[in-house]
């Protein structure tokens, strides 16, 4: 298998399992949908993150690290999912958090993933939204080289060309799924941020000859700054899998319409799909990914995108901690 050439060390739980969604299936009145349960990858309540460290921490116990550095947001599954690693692995873990979401609500800066992170004793360090974090992680990872420590740096959401490895491997599990249950399957969605999970997916299915429709709904940045993004990394991942035939670029499509106001800022389409989800299927989804990527799916449904006849799957990638952080907003409801 294509994901098993690289180096990569055992966190999380998989496979993931690939279940029906009977009852949300039959509310939509669509196609038939099936959810890909990377929430369920088992590292500190789970996320599509824990495939990713497998391979970003084997590179970084072959480089004999003893420190990671990484970034995200004040609410980031990346970080929550990427401190549990260091942890499970002996290793320290410093994050620079940037505060892009303005909210100032107690559970979003106390709660959620942000707990959790000081439970696996994350360093933390606070910075105003609009920073250069990339430029000062690279400044960190140097002040860290100077006190003696051997820092690795985990770029935002773990997505370059080795994080990305994951999901060829998480594609190679869902076609060997598909054959398994029999299943035809006419589109893949999932959110999509950092770009890591969809490059991943995209080389993957690529790599194998497989034509599969799958669909980004983007959290944050616009179509074509998406686009370019995924395109980028697909193109480094195939690379890296010495796959030389080029993707067309029709295959990577990013839908841009569910962000609402920006990242991390709820919709009235998300909290509907939270509530749809877990009313229907006693399913947790997300404030900040895959409630708005399920917002994503009812809408290509609701327009008639996908339609019964259709099975599409619901890639889940997990962040259900954050739910704790958007107390405020779910609560009356
Ligand atoms: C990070 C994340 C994503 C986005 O994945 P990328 O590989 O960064 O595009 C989606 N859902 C959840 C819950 C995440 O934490």
């Amino acid at each position: 298998m294509i994901g098993d050439r690289f180096p990569r060390v055992a966190l999380g739980h998989l496979p993931t399992p690939l279940e029906r969604a009977p009852r949300l299936s039959e509310w939509l009145d669509g196609p038939e949908i099936w959810i890909k349960r990377d929430d369920c990858t088992g590292l500190a309540s789970g996320g599509n993150k824990t495939r990713k460290l497998e391979f970003l921490l084997a590179d970084a116990l072959r480089q004999d690290a003893d420190t990671l550095v990484t970034i995200g947001a004040v609410q980031s599954n990346h970080v929550r999912q990427t401190a549990a690693a260091a942890a499970r692995c002996g290793l320290a873990c410093h994050a620079l958090l940037e505060t892009e979401v303005p909210c100032e609500e107690v559970s979003y800066t106390r709660s959620g993933n942000i707990l959790l992170d000081g439970l696996f004793a994350c360093g933390i360090e606070y910075h105003a939204r609009g920073t250069d974090m990339n430029a000062l992680a690279r400044e960190r990872v140097e002040s860290l080289r100077a006190q003696g420590r051997r820092p690795y740096l985990i770029p935002v959401g773990g997505s370059n060309g080795t994080g990305a490895l994951a999901y060829v491997a998480c594609a190679e599990e869902l076609a060997g799924q598909f054959a398994d249950m029999d299943l035809v399957v006419s589109r893949i969605v999932h959110a999509t941020g950092s770009g890591g999970t969809q490059a991943g997916l995209l080389a993957g299915f690529h790599a194998a000859g497989r034509d599969v429709g799958i669909v980004g709904i983007s959290v944050s940045a616009n179509e074509s700054e998406q686009l370019e993004k995924v395109r980028a990394l697909t193109a480094d991942t195939l690379d890296r899998l010495g796959v030389h035939r080029p993707l067309p670029e029709s295959a990577i499509q990013v839908r841009e319409d569910f962000i609402g106001d920006g990242y991390g800022l709820p919709t009235a389409a998300m909290r509907e799909a939270v509530e749809q989800c877990a009313r229907l299927e006693g399913l947790l989804l997300d404030p900040v990914y895959s409630g708005k990527a399920m917002a994503g799916l009812i809408d290509m449904v609701r327009t008639g995108e996908l339609s019964a006849g259709n099975t599409v799957v619901f890639l889940h990638t997990g962040g259900s901690a954050g739910l704790f952080a958007y107390d405020w907003f779910f609560s009356g409801g």
